[in-house]
This record gives C-alpha cells, structure tokens and sequence, in this order.
C-alpha cells in the first residue's frame, strides 16, 4: 500500500516531504514530486508535513484522484532512471503561493523533456 502524491502538489515543491522520508522514494519533476510504489515503506511520515494535503495512502485515494497512483508509478520510473531522486529541501517554486488556489489537474504536470 505505497502512498501517492496527488494534484495539490503540482506547483508547489515545498519540499518538507522528502526530509521525513527514512528509505528516500520521492523523484522530482520540474514542477512535481512523485512516491516510487515499490521503496515506499508506508511509514506515513511524509503526510503530515505536507503543507498543502497532497500525500495519500493509495488506498485511501480520494476517487477524483485515484488516476494519481499511476502517475506517481509511471513518473517515479522515469526520473528515477533519469537520476532525479530528492533527498533534501529546497525553495518552494516562485509561485507555489499562486497555484495553491488555483485549479490544477494532470495536465499541468511538467516533465523534464517539457521543461527543455
Ligand atoms: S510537501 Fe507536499 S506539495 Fe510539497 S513537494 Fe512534498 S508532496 Fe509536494
Ligand atoms: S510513507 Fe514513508 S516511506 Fe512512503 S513516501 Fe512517505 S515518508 Fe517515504
């Protein structure tokens, strides 16, 4: 039961996630963080520091984010080959104040190829 990281976080990148994570499974997109499903050790540390509620655990997905675990399994297998593994904090994107209330959804999620 690996948790996933949902829609709230596309834009944000506070980071405090992946300081609590003992076995380090968050990869990092440009404007996104994904749970690698098999090095997660379902240790919930990571839920309660994300400012913005955007981890779950898979099997408590809300439905209108269920698509998000395929996302966290089919993303954290791409920048995890690509060597994109996040281990330390860091500023939170420019406008992660702005996209906090914004509407937001899959589509707005970058990758490294987009960001080129
Ligand atoms: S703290 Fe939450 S919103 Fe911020 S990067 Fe981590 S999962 Fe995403
Ligand atoms: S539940 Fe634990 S192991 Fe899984 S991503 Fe969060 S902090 Fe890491």
């Amino acid at each position: 039961m690996p948790y996933v990281v949902t829609e709230a976080c596309i834009n944000c990148k506070h980071t405090d996630c992946v300081e609590v994570c003992p076995v380090d499974c968050f990869y990092e997109g440009p404007n996104f963080l994904v749970i690698h499903p098999d090095e997660c050790i379902d240790c919930n540390a990571c839920v309660p520091v994300c400012p913005v509620e955007a981890i779950y655990a898979d099997d408590e997905l809300p439905e209108e984010y269920s698509h998000y675990s395929e996302w966290n399994t089919y993303l954290s297998t791409q920048w995890q080959e690509a060597g994109y593994v996040i281990t330390e904090k860091k500023d939170p994107l420019p406008d992660a104040e702005e996209w906090k209330t914004k509407a937001k959804n899959e589509d707005d999620i970058q990758t490294w190829e987009d960001a080129e």
